[in-house]
């Protein structure tokens, strides 16, 4: 018949006043090898250059190397979990914050790009793709009047995205006023 298992607490108790001049490791955590020396003989080379009191201390505080090991293990993930929490918990808090903001468009989003592009305005604007119609064979031909119009479209684009990028701001400083004054 097998005993029961002690706790840590109660092994490290009994070890202790079954060899009360050794050495045994205090860990916590179940350990495999409690019972490190049985007499005081058997540690004596330990921290031999300290005076007793500190040797003392050394032994009442001591805990074997594959305890520190599995607690610097324990450390470690316990610190990926915490760092994983945090950035969920930021992730979350950052939804909070864009769901309390409904209504408010991000200046630049892609749902304001999106409106924009879609009510048309800028068809003739994308100045990397071909000119329209039928084209001939050989090395595409660049006109200069064709890049002239393609730029100054572009600079149309370029002066509408910054009048509706500053309408925006304008918009959400609105609604920020409007929040904090409700
Ligand atoms: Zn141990």
């Amino acid at each position: 018949m097998s005993l029961p298992a002690l706790t840590p607490a109660a092994e490290l108790a009994m070890v202790r006043t079954k060899y009360p001049d050794g050495l045994w490791c205090t860990s916590p955590e179940p350990c495999e090898h409690r019972l490190i020396a049985t007499t005081a003989a058997g540690w004596s080379k330990s921290w031999a250059g300290l005076p007793e009191h500190e040797r003392q201390a050394r032994r009442e505080a001591y805990v074997c190397a594959e305890c520190r090991q599995a607690a610097a293990e324990r450390e470690r993930v316990a610190q990926i979990r915490r760092e994983q929490a945090a950035a969920a918990r930021a992730v979350a808090a950052q939804k909070r914050r864009d769901a309390a903001a409904v209504g408010l468009q991000p200046v630049g989003s892609d749902a304001a790009r999106r409106t924009r592009m879609n009510s048309g305005e800028f068809d003739q604007v994308n100045v990397t793709a071909r000119p329209a119609g039928p084209r001939r064979g050989g090395r595409p031909q660049e006109h200069v009047g064709d890049l002239a119009q393609r730029r100054a479209a572009a600079d149309r684009a370029a002066a509408y995205r910054a009048r509706k990028k500053a309408e925006q701001a304008q918009r959400n400083d609105a609604l920020l006023n409007g929040e904090a004054a409700a």
